[in-house]
């Protein structure tokens, strides 16, 4: 799944890999994302699509499922982003 919704959280943490917190355990406001551990690029996803693509993920299994615009798609850091509400 590309890394393509174009949204702006105003901030986001990275995801603790150790942490056993599912995507239907994310708030309203919270969104998905990941930065690539190739290029350093930040994308975001839509919870949603995810969701109906995978069904509900621990996120820590989430880092080797989003792909970069450049073609990178392993050990990629997750992110948290917030929206505004
Ligand atoms: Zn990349």
């Amino acid at each position: 799944m590309k890394l393509t919704t174009p949204l702006q959280p105003l901030s986001f943490i990275e995801h603790d890999p150790a942490m056993y917190n599912t995507i239907k355990g994310l708030q309203e406001w919270e969104v998905l994302g990941a930065r690539c551990s190739a290029c350093g690029r930040i994308g975001w996803v839509d919870k949603n699509t995810v969701l109906r693509r995978w069904g509900d993920q621990y996120l820590m299994n989430l880092r080797s499922r989003f792909r970069c615009d450049c073609g990178n798609r392993t050990d990629n850091a997750v992110l948290i982003g917030r929206l505004p509400r």
